[in-house]
């Protein structure tokens, strides 16, 4: 499994402190995209993802995976979210830039390894408030009901503050934090 980042804790991505696992590698490429650096499939590192869920599985119960595109590596990613799943973990979110549709289409096992589907390219100029994502076309689907009250208030929010982790941005800026956000890294 190709891996661009791992980061934790994740506090802008979901309830929680979240470990973030960002895969690497994206055929979608969508213009105006903020993770342009986890589009090549040539980069990043290497991981067992049988592995990996075992040794991240230490750190938190509550996951959130990002890239890149996660569908875009769909075998190495359902060993991961098994091996997770093997390890009692359900507090799972995936953000992907495919629809649902063809998510569970192609890969219909989401249904039972992801509590909390977030679909959909990103589209500039679509701009939103909502705090979970990043054009307004994007859409959220929670397939583990139990999870439905714990993930409402994320799910309601507006942008909130963005993250750096690592000397990275987390979280799904507006345009204009983004911009704020990196004239602030950079001076
Ligand atoms: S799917 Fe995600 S990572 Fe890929 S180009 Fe779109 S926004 Fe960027």
């Amino acid at each position: 499994m190709k891996v661009a980042r791992i980061l934790y804790p994740v506090k802008t991505l979901g309830p929680g402190n979240r470990v973030g696992v960002w895969l690497q590698g994206c055929s979608i490429r969508c213009r105006g995209c903020m993770s342009v650096e986890t589009w090549s499939f040539e980069d990043g590192i290497k991981e067992d993802p049988i592995l990996l869920a075992k040794k991240l599985s230490k750190i938190s119960n509550s996951f959130t995976i990002s890239g890149g595109e996660p569908f875009d590596q769909p075998k190495e990613l359902k060993k991961f979210l098994e091996e997770l799943k093997k390890e009692g973990i359900e507090d799972i979110i995936i953000y992907t830039g495919y629809t649902e549709e063809k998510v569970l289409e192609d890969f219909p096992w989401t249904k039972k390894l992801c509590s909390l589907l977030i679909s959909g390219p990103f589209i500039a100029g679509l701009e939103t408030e909502s705090g979970w994502k990043g054009s307004e076309n994007q859409k959220a689907k929670v397939f583990n009901k139990k999870f439905k009250d714990y993930y409402r208030q994320f799910l309601e929010s507006k942008k909130q503050p963005l993250q750096i982790l690592g000397g990275t941005i987390v979280g799904i800026p507006s345009k204009k934090q983004l911009i704020n956000t990196y004239m602030g890294i950079k001076s």
